[in-house]
């Protein structure tokens, strides 16, 4: 999925980290800084939480455990690459935004709108609710 540039790109910017630990990759029920949005896309949404997320001069990467299980096989791959495009940004020196993702998911042939389109129409209700029951299990 990611063309040989990128991937070396990520490898690099992870093996220069004093970290002997780096990357850490966490499936979470939540976490502190978990990010908020009201837009995907440019379509306005109510709020939900971020599905992925990079932390730690992206050598955190962080998955939304309820959201990733809710999620079809096909789409999974896709917030992989979205949070990967946020590392290989950062590893050649841009600060990492969404729209810098964006190309360089076009590039790569990921298809974003569908991960767009997944998100815009899970019903975050339902998501809180599986979030609470698995919160209640532990
Ligand atoms: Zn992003």
């Amino acid at each position: 999925m990611l063309p040989l540039h990128a991937r070396r790109a990520i490898l690099a910017h992870w093996r220069a980290s004093p970290n002997p630990f780096c990357p850490t990759i966490e499936m979470l029920l939540s976490w502190s800084s978990q990010e908020t949005f009201t837009s995907i896309g440019g379509h306005e949404v109510s709020e939900f939480v971020a599905f992925g997320q990079c932390g730690r001069r992206v050598h955190e990467l962080r998955f939304w455990a309820v959201a990733i299980d809710a999620m079809p096989d096909d789409v999974v791959p896709l917030i992989v690459a979205h949070e990967l495009s946020h590392v290989f940004a950062w590893a050649i020196g841009n600060h990492a935004n969404e729209k810098i993702d964006r190309a360089n998911l076009k590039l790569w042939g990921v298809d974003q709108l569908s991960l767009d389109r997944w998100i815009r129409n899970s019903s975050l209700t339902k998501l809180e609710r599986i979030a609470n029951k698995h919160v209640n299990r532990g």
